[in-house]
């Protein structure tokens, strides 16, 4: 039976960090108040906000098996909100009897007594924004915490009793050297996480750092970024550590102990419905997408003034599905399973497809097992260039 993956968005940060692309902001603790009770009008108004936008209320139905407060820095909205929070969700979607519940969270946000709080309200996965075990990296991109607040962190999460947590890295920070993102690897093999999610950054024109490397400039400190070549070798050498360590890469950028990959991420790969609450927030049903309005301001106005933050809305052609079905489930090590897809939209519309990747077999870098299909190891840093080639098939 299908089951729900349920993304809350809570798009507030303490500060901005330089190499942030997300859309959240930093703004005065008297707007969270406001946020929650919109939050709670939305989920209150899912259904008659789907009937007004032709959205089949069937999602609404499923069992939610997966949470997830995501953000932003969640717990910024302390427990009194949260607890709300959970309260509106509970009455207002199905559950299943086995909940994954992740919290994002960045060292220095939660003490001792809010990971209890955090517990209690049935959190029992924290992923953790540590990106780095240097100093002088952190302070760069404008972290207000320490590598020690990070370490800290890990060991206070275990002693209120999380035996879940997963540590964010990124490869390719200002000041980065082969030796501090070893450095960073090794610290974070000692605090042995479940999970890892290893990123290199991204330069582009949404954060920060990256407008400055591409426009040049010299407040966060770009030209101390390091090149392609680095990324490159620190994406292979922290995968083969990670390896080391007994990490079972199962997609792109993450890292897991045996049996512990995120259950809510591996919806977004597999096509499985989730619905996106809050801000930006988006929702996917197998055959349509949809998302609310990015801006918190217009988000909070239109859920004052009785209306519905719904904003984008697209129907996927079963061509588009396709394309996605591909281009998302290639992200995963174990591939897409072709049988699977001549299932879901017959053999006919999946012919095409089949030629194109066969085309891309061997050193173009895909692998075809009967009718599995995967990137090959050396692949996953050139996999936006692969899956290029599936667009407009
Ligand atoms: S804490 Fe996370 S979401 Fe907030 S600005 Fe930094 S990277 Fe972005």
């Amino acid at each position: 039976m299908p089951t729900l993956g349920i993304y809350v968005q809570v798009p507030f940060c303490a500060s901005k960090c330089s190499f942030c692309n997300f859309s959240s902001t930093v703004e005065r603790s008297s707007i969270f108040d406001q946020y929650t009770r919109s939050l709670q009008l939305e989920i209150e108004g899912l259904g008659g906000a789907y009937t007004e936008r032709a959205i089949p209320r069937e999602i609404l139905n499923l069992p939610a098996d997966s949470l997830y407060f995501g953000g932003g820095t969640p717990a910024l909205l302390g427990e009194g909100r949260l607890d709300l929070l959970l309260r509106t969700l509970r009455a207002n979607f199905k559950w299943s009897g086995d909940l994954e519940f992740t919290l994002e969270t960045t060292p220095g946000s939660v003490d001792a007594a809010m990971l209890r709080v955090l517990r209690d309200l049935g959190v029992d996965r924290l992923s953790i924004g540590v990106q780095t075990f240097d100093d002088r990296e952190l302070r760069t991109v404008g972290r207000l915490h320490s590598a020690a607040d990070s370490s800290e962190l890990v060991s206070r999460a275990r002693a209120a009793g999380f035996r879940n947590l997963s540590l964010d890295l990124i490869a390719g920070l200002p000041h980065q050297t082969e030796a501090s993102f070893r450095q960073t690897l090794e610290t974070t093999a000692k605090l042995r996480p479940e999970h890892v999610s290893l990123y290199l950054f991204e330069i582009d024109e949404k954060s920060r750092l990256g407008r400055e490397v591409v426009h040049g400039g010299t407040r966060y400190q770009a030209a101390t970024v390091p090149g392609e070549e680095f990324m490159a070798d620190a994406y292979e050498s922290g995968r083969n550590f990670l390896a080391n360590e007994g990490y079972v890469q199962y997609e792109i950028s993450n890292f897991a102990l045996p049996g512990c990959g995120s259950r809510h991420n591996r919806k977004y790969w597999r096509l499985e419905p989730y619905v996106g609450l809050g801000a930006g927030a988006h929702s996917f049903d197998g055959a349509r997408r949809w998302a609310n309005q990015v801006d918190v301001r217009s988000y909070l106005a239109r859920l004052a003034a009785g209306g519905s933050p719904l904003d984008e809305f697209r129907d996927l052609a079963p061509a588009e599905q396709i394309e996605e079905f591909f281009f998302l489930g290639l992200r995963q090590m174990e591939g897409v399973d072709l049988a699977l897809a001549r299932e879901r939209w017959g053999s006919d519309r999946i012919r095409p497809w089949e030629v194109k990747l066969q085309s891309l077999v061997g050193e173009r870098g895909l692998v075809v097992e009967g009718d599995r299909v995967r990137l090959s190891r050396d692949s996953c840093l050139v996999s936006n260039e692969i899956f290029q080639e599936f667009v407009s098939l």
